[in-house]
């Protein structure tokens, strides 16, 4: 269920998401284990560093059906009872589809109007995802938000292909919603206060703007627990990506949720929250701090109180120039990489001599980084 609170002038949004594992509020971030765990954090690491930053919401996390369907596999899933229990997670997971991997990662991908049948990036073995059985593989993940299984034409594409995977996208959301309800009426944890399983729609449409209309109007009618926007953030020219979100949310009903799929920088998370979407998750905290790519304070506030503006800078941290920096990381951040006495010379050095603690400084870092962001865009909304 989600309650909005506020609507600023901008356009952003004040909400509180309430799950299973309990209440997250929005517009929020959520941090990627797409193989079961956030890249060098542990769940009990990642949900300290979430709380640090702001106790008042609940830890969340993304987690992905493809690579869960692949590796562990749903039988060790079945057996721990479910992601929660298996990597020791106690906020709230929402699970991706596998419907954006199947056409991203996968290999001889032939796609009929039942589903998809695939062969594993990692072995060669082959599979088929159909709408109902990335239901099931996701109700065995266990997952509190779960994704409908859509159809990315990939980009760019022609109009056909794009008219294709709206249809096909619509097609398969209505499966997906069938086979939720029933596993609901079928479940005894029906019976629980909060819906324990919650179902999204993905809006695609490329950069068609009539055709995102479309998808969203078409969506709109299964009456999901709340609506994504899909196939963004893959190449487009971010006003393009804009363009797209306003063509899509003014047909959302204002009490679902809206989710942004895999965006993105700092800016474009802002113009995003303006243009009303309240869910983001992105690889870009954890894969740049591998890479030594770290998100720098300008003063002590990210965000203007207006919303007008994200204030920051990026650091590569194994430049040369870090040698005999003294600093920490950045010095108007309370994390513990930055808190804990440590200087930029010595970071780069983890990095210069391959060490794995390197990237866990970093990535540290860099999540609580867009966590503070959230954080301040959620204060200035409230605030005005
Ligand atoms: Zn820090």
């Amino acid at each position: 269920m989600f309650t909005l609170q506020k609507t600023h002038a901008s356009g952003a949004r004040r909400g509180t998401l309430h799950t299973a594992h309990g209440a997250i509020e929005t517009p929020f971030f959520m941090p990627i284990a797409t193989k079961g765990a956030v890249k060098t954090l542990s769940a009990t690491e990642l949900w300290n560093l979430e709380q640090h930053v702001d106790a008042t919401t609940t830890p969340v996390v993304l987690s992905n059906t493809y690579h869960q369907f692949l590796r562990p596999g749903v039988d060790v899933l079945r057996h721990f009872k479910g992601l929660h229990a298996f990597m020791g997670w106690k906020g709230t997971m929402l699970t991706d589809s596998g419907g954006f991997q199947v056409f991203s990662l996968s290999h001889l991908r032939k796609l009929t109007d039942n589903g998809v049948e695939f062969q594993s990036h990692i072995d060669g073995k082959r599979h088929v995802f159909t709408p109902e059985f990335s239901m099931e593989v996701q109700s065995i993940i266990g997952a509190d938000i779960w994704m409908a299984f859509d159809y990315f034409p990939g980009y760019p594409a022609t109009r056909e292909e794009v008219e294709h995977s709206v249809a096909l996208t619509t097609d398969w959301a209505k499966r997906c919603k069938e086979w939720v309800d029933a596993y609901h009426t079928t479940t005894e944890q029906s019976q629980q206060r909060e819906k324990p399983h919650q179902l999204f729609a993905i809006v695609q449409g490329s950069t068609c703007t009539d055709l995102r209309e479309q998808s969203a109007k078409e969506l709109v009618q299964l009456e999901c627990d709340g609506y994504a926007v899909g196939g963004l953030a893959v190449g487009e020219p971010a006003e393009e990506m804009y363009t797209a979100i306003e063509a899509v949310t003014p047909h959302l009903p204002t009490d679902k949720p809206r989710y942004l799929m895999g965006v993105g920088m700092p800016e474009q998370i802002l113009e995003a929250v303006k243009r009303g979407i309240d869910m983001f998750d992105c690889v870009l905290p954890t894969r740049n701090a591998r890479h030594g790519t770290v998100f720098l304070h300008q003063d002590d506030q990210i965000v203007a109180g207006d919303l007008s503006q994200v204030r920051y800078s990026k650091l590569n941290i194994r430049g040369e120039v870090m040698r005999l920096d003294t600093q920490p990381l950045d010095p108007y951040c309370h994390c513990s990489t930055c808190t804990g006495g440590l200087s930029r010379a010595y970071i780069r050095h983890l990095y210069t001599v391959d060490e794995p603690l390197a990237a866990r400084l970093t990535s540290v870092h860099n999540i609580t980084f867009y966590l503070q962001l959230m954080k301040e865009i959620r204060t200035a909304i409230q605030s005005q």
